[in-house]
């Protein structure tokens, strides 16, 4: 393991152990519930959504050690932001873990770069990217998804 893989491992390990925003809102304008059976990864996530920007957001759920650090590290990165810039990210984000070509922005993305290394285990994707999912179906308006 390089020291990036190594760096990356610590970030994954520690959002694992100690999950940012974690828990539920006093109040919430979306919520979803995702469901990965591959893996048998399920969140729940819930956005306060106020003049456009992602006041405040949280999740629920269990699921493997990318799954849950990749939903912490998602609103830590999509709190305050506006719906139209946590799309954005959004498909940055699953172009970097889907395809091997994308060019990984850490300006942009910021922690979010330690997951470019699940591009090489296809199973992972779907951990890595299903509280992006849920996020995208509450923004949506929908109540659930599943990524299969
Ligand atoms: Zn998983």
């Amino acid at each position: 393991m390089n020291e990036i893989q190594q760096l990356y491992q610590q970030v994954i390990l520690d959002h694992n152990k100690s999950p940012r925003n974690y828990g539920h809102l006093p109040e919430c304008s979306h919520k979803a519930d995702g469901l990965n059976p591959l893996c048998g990864d399920h969140i729940t996530v819930e956005l306060y959504v106020h003049d456009g920007i992602i006041q405040d957001i949280r999740f629920t759920g269990a699921g493997c050690a990318i799954s849950t650090s990749s939903a912490s590290i998602m609103t830590t990165v999509l709190k305050g932001k506006t719906a139209e810039e946590a799309e954005r990210i959004f498909q940055e984000f699953h172009g970097v873990v889907t395809n091997d070509d994308a060019v990984i922005n850490e300006e942009s993305l910021g922690k979010l770069a330690v997951f470019a290394g699940v591009r090489e285990f296809p199973a992972r994707v779907k951990c890595a990217s299903l509280a992006w999912h849920t996020v995208h179906a509450a923004l949506q308006g929908e109540q659930e998804i599943s990524t299969e």
